[in-house]
């Protein structure tokens, strides 16, 4: 297929056999293991001589579908499907980490991010290191020869702050440091992150993907293009798969050890998802702008975030990086705490709940949730307020969650 669209090109990627029966949608192959014809074809696929499956810890066909839809529609060298965002994480984190390593990021991050960098992975002796990243001198000043990763979030949810990719990058390649982003806000129908140097890419796919929430996923796609010659933790496998090094040891090694590989089920319904995935985000991102303009408008709303508004300190960057529609996330603060709780309680339409991208729209205050059991110092640090409310915009019309705003505000 030559030059087709994202929405066609999506729909049509074939599989690699032949369906028995000529199913048109992929099977869900609900199995864990697979028979072989002899001792020899299974020692051959045991060994990694041949591609035959062996035990769906390792691969599935129907996730492997899944996988092989996402690798047409990004162009990534490979694409691996995980049972969650966080799985997509500890994977990466646990490839290119080790104790006595240190990995380069912002306290701006997702709250379950922040814990198992804290919490979990500092346990083990990796190092992290909270800075600025929208100050390339501070990230300058905090990577050295022990970095084995520089790691961010595309647009911060929900701070909304951008960082300068490319300024990023540069850095990250002269240090021989690879560029390891969560595009989980930006979907890639409109955004592709090896155009800006990001080298490795996670996503939870509970969001745009999944299509209306309805399964949890995680997705790590290596785009190839990082030299792992330099890298102490890669430096076998880089003698070995060259640029593959990255996804040779992940596969090979993390991801069969720790266990967390999708399931052929929840990879039915996210290729499903993906499917309409873009025709999805293109409703629920002009939604999401054209709301976010219309809520400047209202007196109870202190503030509106969104990096699409012209007067959003991000503008520039955020267009130049993601396109006019820059997710489908926005928040906006009111007077206070007690106003936010108020303005939650009379919602009628919007739901209250966590997540992002379902096809409701959905509202949190982040301060008393996702980020309630750290300490109001943690929080500042953090830059969570207790004045914020946080949007993720679904498909219904505009009037009718404005509507629903307006009603809920006063
Ligand atoms: C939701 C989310 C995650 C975690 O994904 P799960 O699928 O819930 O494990 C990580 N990063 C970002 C930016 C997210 O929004």
């Amino acid at each position: 297929m030559g030059d087709i669209s994202f929405e066609a090109k999506v729909l049509h990627t074939t599989f690699e056999k032949q369906d028995a029966y000529n199913a048109l949608s992929m099977p869900v192959y609900n199995c864990a293991a697979y028979e072989f014809e002899s001792a020899e074809a299974m020692e051959a696929a045991f060994c990694g001589r041949t591609m035959d499956y062996a035990y769906s810890r390792i691969t599935n066909p129907t996730v492997q579908y899944f996988e092989n839809r996402v690798r047409a529609v990004t162009e990534a060298m490979s694409v691996t499907a995980l049972n969650s965002g966080m799985a997509a994480i500890t994977h990466v984190l646990m490839t290119l980490g080790r104790a006595g390593a240190n990995i380069v990021t912002s306290p701006h991050l997702f709250g379950n991010t922040v814990s198992l960098l804290k919490n979990t992975l500092s346990a083990f002796g990796l190092e992290v290191r909270f800075c600025n990243l929208t100050n390339m001198s501070e990230v300058l000043a905090n990577v050295d020869h022990n970095t084995c990763a520089i790691f961010l979030e595309v647009i911060t949810n929900p701070q909304l702050e951008v960082a300068d990719l490319k300024a990023l990058a540069t850095i990250a390649t002269e240090c021989h440091i690879p560029l390891i982003a969560d595009t989980t806000v930006v979907p890639f129908s409109v955004f592709r992150g090896q155009d800006f140097g990001i080298n490795i890419e996670i996503i939870s796919s509970t969001k745009y993907i999944s299509g209306g929430a309805t399964s949890l996923g995680g997705l790590i796609l290596d785009h190839g293009t990082f030299d792992y010659s330099h890298s102490i933790t890669l430096k076998k496998w880089y003698e070995e798969f060259g640029n593959k090094a990255f996804t040779a040891r992940m596969r090979k090694e993390i991801h069969r050890n720790l266990g967390a590989y999708m399931t052929p089920q929840v990879a039915y319904m996210q290729t499903l998802g993906l499917e309409t995935m873009q025709i999805r985000f293109e409703r629920m991102a002009s939604t999401c702008l054209e709301l976010a303009g219309r809520l400047q408008t209202l007196d109870g709303i202190v503030s509106v975030n969104y990096t699409g508004l012209k007067d959003n300190p991000y503008y520039k960057l955020s267009t130049a990086q993601f396109g006019a529609y820059p997710s489908a996330m926005l928040t906006f603060d009111l007077s206070s705490r007690e106003a936010c709780f108020a303005f939650m309680n009379r919602l009628k339409l919007i739901r209250r709940a966590t997540n992002l991208f379902d096809n409701k729209t959905l509202a949190i205050h982040p301060a008393s949730t996702i980020f309630g059991t750290f300490t109001e110092e943690e929080r500042q640090e953090m830059g969570i307020s207790q004045q914020t409310i946080r949007l993720s915009v679904g498909l219904e019309a505009g009037d009718d969650l404005f509507n629903d705003i307006m009603q809920a505000l006063f």
